[in-house]
């Protein structure tokens, strides 16, 4: 999704309360735009030049909080949209941070190990002045993981001393925390089985089809597959499958993580699909748990599901929304259904703090205690004002956020 489009949901609801355009101008503008080289030796010898990003929309509320993505397609605008989302991520869901995104525009497919290791240290070293504990704490988010947040807390505990905190989403064995893995996925399939009780629709026996298997999206479809949902479409860059009858979620998984490719396609008993005809599906929710922009205008024409929950960032442009809400489809909304994640780094910053650690049920239930307030709050909010929820939510975030920067002063 563009920083156009975040610029206009926000629009949209600045106008909406009448927050002024004092306070409008304010949080549109990111505070602080940090652009590094980030130089490496290949393993050939030969250098690559690659091109990074750490930028921090609004730390009224709190040090600045959001992932770091590894992809052929990060730019600017990119992560300029992704850091505002965090802004109102976090505002919506109530925790005390600002936002932040940061990105590597690189293929990690293309990196050896030693490579990915190179590029991660050395994108620390770029953005150390800007990030710490305090201060602002990268995450894992598109192709970064555990491994990369490690190698991230090592090289900047090297010159501001152990620190863990100056990341989340760090393995179990270097303070990370339980339940965070699947804390985004968990967060989307407890959003979907709200929303779909909120349509009157059992989850025991919904159908739905989820867009990208990787760790959002096999978390959110596993854990419904667990409360009787039947996944029926799924599908991802290397292509689409379906099966009526509902597939084995976790034999899929193992599908996608054992595939040299990371795709669904092929997976053993299912039909081949498309792009067009998963998003046709006869399904009862849609989760696109991939990349931005993929619902765009003419998509949203094509969706026969009742109810979208995005596990994605920025996977429907403003004008596929209001084409979806005029047609009454129930949209939950990024900033609410894949907030379980900023919500369990969250959590592992304040084990970190604290030099105490929860078990995974204690994790579970106050990850499902916040969202669930949450969400009930964006229900609330909507029922009351007669908005959508993504209108709702933003609203929430701008009165908090607003709120924030206002006592703060200029
Ligand atoms: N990348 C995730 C997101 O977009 C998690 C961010 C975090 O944990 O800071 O919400």
């Amino acid at each position: 999704m563009s920083y156009e489009d975040t610029l206009r949901y926000l629009g949209d609801t600045t106008r909406l309360m009448e927050v002024g355009e004092r306070i409008e101008k304010l949080l549109m503008t990111p505070q602080r735009q940090l652009k590094v080289e980030v130089a490496i030796e290949r393993d050939d010898g030969s250098v690559a030049v690659f091109e990074g990003f750490r930028i921090q929309h609004n730390g009224a509320r709190g040090p600045y909080k959001g992932g770091l993505r590894f992809h052929h397609e990060v730019d600017e605008d990119e992560v300029n949209a992704l850091a505002s989302l965090m802004s109102w991520k976090t505002a919506v869901v109530g925790i005390p941070y600002g936002g932040a995104k940061g990105g590597i525009q690189v293929d990690p497919r293309t990196l050896s190990p030693g490579e990915l290791e190179r590029v991660t240290r050395k994108f620390t070293d770029q953005i150390q002045v800007v990030i710490g504990p305090e201060v602002d704490i990268p995450a894992p988010d598109v192709n970064t993981d555990g491994q990369i947040m490690a190698w991230i807390m090592d090289q900047y505990s090297k010159s501001h001393g152990y620190s863990p905190g100056v990341v989340t989403g760090k393995p179990l064995e270097l303070n990370g925390s339980e339940g965070r893995v699947a804390a985004t996925g968990r967060g989307v399939a407890l959003c979907a089985s709200w929303a779909l009780a909120d349509l009157g629709i059992d989850v025991r026996g919904a159908r739905f089809a989820v867009q990208g298997l990787g760790n959002v999206g096999s978390w959110a479809a596993r854990l419904l597959a667990e409360r009787g949902a039947k996944l029926v479409a799924a599908g991802d860059h290397g292509g689409y499958i379906e099966n009526p009858d509902g597939f084995d979620v976790p034999a899929l998984i193992d599908h996608v993580a054992n595939d040299t490719n990371r795709s669904v396609a092929g997976f053993p008993g299912s039909d081949e699909s498309s792009f067009e005809a998963f998003f046709a599906s006869d399904v009862d929710a849609l989760l696109p748990c991939a990349l931005g922009g993929v619902i765009n205008e003419e998509v949203a024409k094509t969706i026969r599901a009742r109810l979208i929950v995005e596990g994605a960032n920025g996977p429907t442009t403003p004008d596929a929304h209001a084409q979806l809400i005029g047609r009454d489809v129930m949209v939950i909304p990024d900033i609410l259904a894949n907030a379980g994640g900023v919500t369990c780094s969250y959590f592992e910053w304040v084990q970190n703090n604290q030099h105490f650690y929860w078990s995974e049920n204690e994790v579970n239930e106050r990850l499902e205690t916040i969202l669930r307030k949450a969400y009930d709050g964006v229900g609330r909010t909507a029922a009351k004002k007669k908005l959508d929820h993504r209108t709702a939510a933003f609203a929430i975030a701008v009165r908090e956020v607003g709120k924030a920067t206002v006592l703060r002063g200029i």
